[in-house]
């Protein structure tokens, strides 16, 4: 398959939908706020069923009177989550001069990032938070301060990611390297077979390598995976900078002036651990599971390559709701077990999700498309234990 090498790529949403994929495949993808390049890779087909469904959904929020954005839910739900951050931050570096009180706190410290990136950050990127810009973008800097790039974030996520979910060679999220096959168009190697055991342990490395590692390599290499980015200037190079700055010294310059560096590299990698893990897999339960499609694109002559299917079609078959009723879940997770209506609708608050998934589940039934959902957070756990397992067997001949 080839690779795309685009410039500038497209941030698709629900409100810019509308320019993509005309029947005979030849639509664009322009983002009217970010002077998006087209993509490389076109969608084909109708755009049928996300016009229906982009009108049921508008109607919804006419009929319930409620804003698709600043929510007072959501402005409650971010000063909790930051309260319980920084009081186990607080309480780790004043309060914890035990291991059997400092270990628990740095597990709890972990959970506290997730959840900020489920739901403070995650809506702040995608523009889903608020109405006012700035709102959106002091939100996504919670990334900054949590060890990540809002700049790269914005690239590898909201561009790339949700434009090719499941795309071998244009989505990053399911390129682990030589260490993982999770598409079946990816290599196998003899030790794959055993990547149902070792990746759950290697997500925990996720977050670190990303602290560490990625932002600084992708920025000075400009590029994620095969797709060229341009690298911060400007506004975007002091933020990437002065994150950089404030999360080195809070994770290790801080610490260190009170404790041992030996405990505070222990905290650190305990608490990185716990949220790499969690993190990694709430996405890989949406994608990487043996109910969602991994499809190729194919080569048209005089046209290059292309998806067969409608863009929003494709969001649908590569992606898989779990425990739709675990209201605890769907809280800590950021209405990330909805992730059909996230890919779908990514630019509305994610508190809606669970309404909305009635109108596109009953939607993709008038439609002939599937609709995948787990029905617990354990049965997604074992639905994507078996994709890792079946991804790491050996490749039959004449099969992928
Ligand atoms: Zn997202």
């Amino acid at each position: 398959m080839r690779r795309c090498a685009t410039g500038r790529l497209p941030i698709i949403d629900d409100e810019v939908y509308m320019t993509l994929a005309s029947p005979s495949g030849g639509g664009t993808t322009n983002h009217g706020d970010t002077g998006a390049e087209p993509a490389r890779l076109k969608f084909s087909g109708s755009d049928l069923f996300i016009r229906e469904l982009r009108k049921r959904v508008d109607a919804y929020f006419v009929r319930t009177g409620k804003s698709k954005r600043d929510c007072p839910q959501m402005y409650f739900k971010t000063a909790t989550i930051l309260a319980w951050f920084l009081s186990s931050y607080l309480l780790l570096l004043f309060c914890a001069p035990h291991w059997w009180l400092s270990v628990p706190l740095a597990v709890i410290l972990g959970l506290s990032v997730a959840a900020i990136g489920f739901n403070i950050q995650h809506d702040g990127g995608h523009r889903a938070y608020s109405n006012h810009q700035w709102v959106n973008k002091l939100m996504s800097l919670t990334l900054d301060l949590m060890g990540g790039s809002s700049y790269m974030w914005d690239w590898k996520h909201n561009s790339i990611h949700h434009t090719y979910p499941n795309i071998d060679g244009h989505d990053d999220d399911i390129n682990m390297g030589f260490l993982g096959r999770l598409a079946p168009q990816q290599r196998r190697l003899g030790f794959h077979r055993y990547q149902g055991i070792y990746l759950w342990f290697l997500y925990g490395f996720i977050s670190i390598k990303w602290h560490l590692i990625d932002d600084f390599y992708q920025v000075g290499r400009g590029r994620i995976g095969e797709h060229k980015i341009p690298r911060p200037k400007g506004k975007d190079l002091a933020i990437f900078i002065a994150g950089k700055v404030v999360f080195f010294s809070m994770a290790f310059g801080i610490p260190m002036l009170l404790h041992p560096w030996y405990d505070v590299l222990m905290i650190y990698g305990l608490a990185a651990f716990v949220s790499g893990v969690v993190l990694s897999v709430v996405f890989q339960l949406a994608h990487c599971v043996g109910e969602a499609e991994f499809p190729s694109p194919v080569y048209v002559e005089g046209v290059g390559e292309r998806m067969q299917t409608d863009w929003a079609i494709h969001q649908v078959q590569t992606t898989v709701d779990f425990a739709r009723g675990n209201r605890l879940l769907c809280w800590f997770v950021g209405g990330l077990n909805f992730q059909i209506e996230h890919h779908l609708f990514h630019k509305i608050c994610h508190i809606h999700y669970p309404a909305l998934s009635k109108l596109v589940e009953e939607t993709c039934h008038e439609f002939g498309v599937r609709y995948a959902a787990q029905k617990t957070f354990v049965s997604a756990v074992a639905s994507h234990f078996h994709w890792l397992v079946e991804m790491g067997k050996p490749v039959e001949i004449g099969g992928n």
